[in-house]
């Protein structure tokens, strides 16, 4: 058959965990806890089964959980979402993503997307017949391009995808940043798709600017968070979307037939769980320590690094080593060294000449030291 999606290859989170998987290397590429989850989550969720929670849910969610996510985005970020009509439980970020892209962008449509960028922005926007234009982050510390943006914003732009905390690069954006994109975007009709997923994984005291917290952001934002980071449970594909009414109730036209609602007896649990803040607010105090740890070990490599301000993952910038393009050399690594890592140039739409490998640290110390201990011998 005549592929409607020529360009598109396999996402490098299966090519390279194959290639790892192949090379029994140690795997720091895929972002994902290798270690247990709380098990009085699945206490939770076990007993909600037993009680007969197993059939459909409520398309947006189970209310109870909804309010109790209304709660917590006031709790943290001090904005309203009335759980009747502005929040919906998705199949994780990816799903409010892709659900969001299709309730929005129409043919034509610009949408600017922040580069480097998580893989699954652009497939969903060029499949509604969007058009991608990157916005460079700028710099070693990967800052946000407010001049870029001016340039690049036009009438035609839809919606612009931002993520903070930033992953691949571990950037966030400030309060300063979000007042300037606040101040950019005032007299626009663009959307924002603001992918929070990383909300609770902060470091070094500094603290997770949501949309939710700009009124001038929040009033054009689709803001989408993941339980899998949260909590561990990345397999569990749930998370949420939040929204102002006019927007949700879009987005819900396309979601109530694209998976109609998400897991029934995850989300009963997970209303218990999250109703006890302590288990998101010390996400970041508990992944700082395992980035300290990472960093630690490897201080003495040939590697070099600024640490990651947010998201569980670690950039390493290897120029002093080699001059190999990024793809190659993270190739080399898991069959010689057997170590994986992602390559960051793969979310650069055009590729990128930065020298950086991507490695998670949301991991067990064994883990990490046995990765550390191959990294000290690049
Ligand atoms: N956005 C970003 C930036 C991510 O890193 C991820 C996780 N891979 C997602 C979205 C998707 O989240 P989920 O696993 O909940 O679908
Ligand atoms: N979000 C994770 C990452 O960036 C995993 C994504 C995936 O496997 N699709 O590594």
């Amino acid at each position: 058959i005549e592929s409607k999606m020529p360009n598109l290859a396999t996402t490098i989170f299966t090519t390279i965990g194959q290639l790892a998987h192949k090379h029994n290397a140690i795997n720091l590429s895929q972002g994902y806890p290798d270690f247990g989850v709380d098990p009085a989550l699945i206490e939770l969720v076990s007993n909600v089964m037993a009680e007969g929670f197993n059939q459909y849910a409520p398309m947006q969610g189970v209310f109870s959980l909804r309010e109790t996510i209304s709660e917590k985005i006031e709790h943290s970020y001090g904005r309203y979402y009335d759980p009747q009509s502005e929040i919906t439980l998705t199949a994780g970020a990816t799903q409010a993503i892709f659900t969001a892209i299709s309730a929005f962008v129409e043919r034509g449509d610009e949408v600017i997307v922040v580069q480097p960028a998580y893989d699954c922005y652009e497939p969903a926007i060029e499949l509604y017949g969007g058009k991608v234009v990157p916005l460079a982050l700028m710099g070693e510390d990967f800052r946000f391009d407010f001049e870029g943006l001016k340039k690049v914003l036009s009438p035609k732009t839809r919606m612009l995808v931002i993520n903070t905390p930033h992953n691949p690069s571990g950037s966030i954006l400030t309060r300063e940043d979000m007042q300037k994109l606040e101040q950019l975007l005032q007299d626009t009709n663009v959307i924002l798709l603001s992918d929070e997923v990383y909300e609770h994984i902060v470091f070094d005291g500094n603290v997770h600017e949501s949309a939710a917290n700009y009124d001038g952001l929040a009033n054009r934002s689709i803001i989408c968070s993941s339980f899998g980071k949260t909590f561990h449970v990345t397999g569990w594909k749930i998370g949420y979307c939040a929204a102002p009414k006019e927007l949700m109730a879009e987005f819900q036209k396309v979601h109530q037939y694209n998976v109609f609602s998400v897991n029934h007896p995850v989300q009963r649990a997970l209303n218990t769980y999250l109703k006890n803040p302590q288990r998101y607010e010390e996400l970041g105090a508990f992944y700082q320590q395992k980035r300290d740890y990472f960093l630690r070990a490897i201080a003495s490599s040939r590697f070099t690094f600024t640490p990651s301000a947010g998201t569980y993952f670690q950039l390493l910038d290897y120029s002093a080593i080699t001059d190999e393009p990024d793809t190659v050399f993270a190739e080399r690594l898991i069959k010689e060294f057997k170590i994986a890592s992602i390559p960051v140039s793969v979310f650069y739409r055009n590729g990128s000449d930065h020298r950086h490998l991507r490695f998670c640290f949301a991991k067990t110390q064994e883990t990490l030291d046995k990765g550390a201990e191959i990294i000290l011998k690049i």
